[in-house]
C-alpha cells in the first residue's frame, strides 16, 4: 500500500498537479493542512485535494485562519494580507470543507497533526529539544507533522531517549525506528533552498519513508500571484526555495 503525503500546499495549484503526476499510483492520501495562503489558487486547490481517494486532512494554521478561528493579527502582515485575500475569495462550500477539518487524527500506527503533537496547530517542531519533548504527546510509534516547510526525521534513541535529527535525500527510502517524528516538506512553498515541491510515500506494511522533490512551472504561479495582487516577498521566495 502507497500512502501519499502532503502538506503546506498553501494555494499553490501547478506544484499540487504535479506532485499527483509524479506520484502517480496510490491508495489513501494524508494532507497535514495549510491547504491556503500564500498562492493564488485557494479554491482550486480544496477542490483537488477534496477528490483525492481516501483522504485524510489535517486544519493548519492558515485555513483556521481564513476561518476566523485564529486571529489574523497573529500573522506578519504579508502573510495577514493573503489570509484576508483568501477569505474574500473562498467559496462557501471550500470554507465549509476546511471548517469540517480535524486538528489531530490517529490512523493505524501514525499521529497526523499540522504543528506538533503538543500543540497541534501553532508549535513549530523546529529541532531536536522540542522533537524530544514531543514524543510524549503521542501514543502511536509515528506522528506525521507539517508546517515547517522542512523535510525532516525524528528518531528516537533507546539508549538516552532524547530525538535525533535526519535530513533525508530525495527518491531513497528510510527505514522507521520504533518511534519517529516525520515531516514530508512542503508542497506549495518549500523553505529547503530547494524550490522543487516536496512529498512523501509512507509504505504501512514496509514501515518505509521516501521523500520525493518534483520540478514545476513556479513562474507559471508568480504571475498568477502577480495578478492578484499577492506580496512581492511570498512571489519572489518561491523561485529560491526560502
Ligand atoms: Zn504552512
Amino acid at each position: 500500500m502507497r500512502i501519499l503525503i502532503i502538506s503546506d500546499i498553501h494555494a499553490n495549484l501547478t506544484a499540487l498537479q504535479a506532485v499527483l503526476t509524479h506520484a502517480s499510483r496510490y491508495d489513501a492520501v494524508w494532507c497535514l493542512g495549510d491547504l491556503v495562503g500564500y498562492g493564488p489558487d485557494p479554491n482550486e486547490c480544496i477542490a483537488n485535494v477534496r477528490s483525492l481517494p481516501n483522504l485524510v486532512c489535517i486544519l493548519g494554521n492558515h485555513d483556521a485562519a481564513v476561518l476566523r478561528q485564529i486571529d489574523p493579527s497573529a500573522f506578519n502582515p504579508e502573510a495577514r494580507q493573503v489570509i484576508y485575500w483568501t477569505q474574500k475569495v473562498l467559496t462557501a462550500a471550500n470554507r465549509d470543507f476546511l471548517g469540517s477539518l480535524p486538528e489531530r487524527v490517529q490512523q493505524d500506527r501514525v499521529t497526523l497533526v499540522h504543528g506538533s503533537p503538543r500543540h497541534p496547530v501553532w508549535e513549530y517542531l523546529l529541532d531536536t529539544h522540542i522533537a524530544t519533548l514531543s514524543f510524549a504527546h503521542f501514543e502511536t510509534p509515528y506522528c506525521f507533522v507539517g508546517h515547517t516547510h522542512m523535510p525532516v526525521i525524528y528518531h528516537l534513541t533507546r539508549a538516552d531517549r532524547s530525538a535525533i535529527l535526519s535530513i533525508p535525500g530525495p527518491n531513497s527510502q528510510f527505514p522507521l525506528n520504533p518511534r519517529a517524528i516525520l515531516n514530508p516538506g512542503s508542497v506549495g512553498q518549500p523553505r529547503d533552498r530547494n524550490p522543487k515541491a516536496a512529498y512523501a510515500i509512507y509504505y504501512p506494511e514496509e514501515q518505509t519513508w521516501e521523500l520525493h522533490r518534483v520540478p514545476y512551472d513556479v513562474a507559471a504561479v508568480q504571475i498568477r500571484m502577480q495578478a492578484s495582487g499577492l506580496p512581492e516577498r511570498h512571489i519572489l521566495r518561491l523561485s529560491g526555495g526560502w
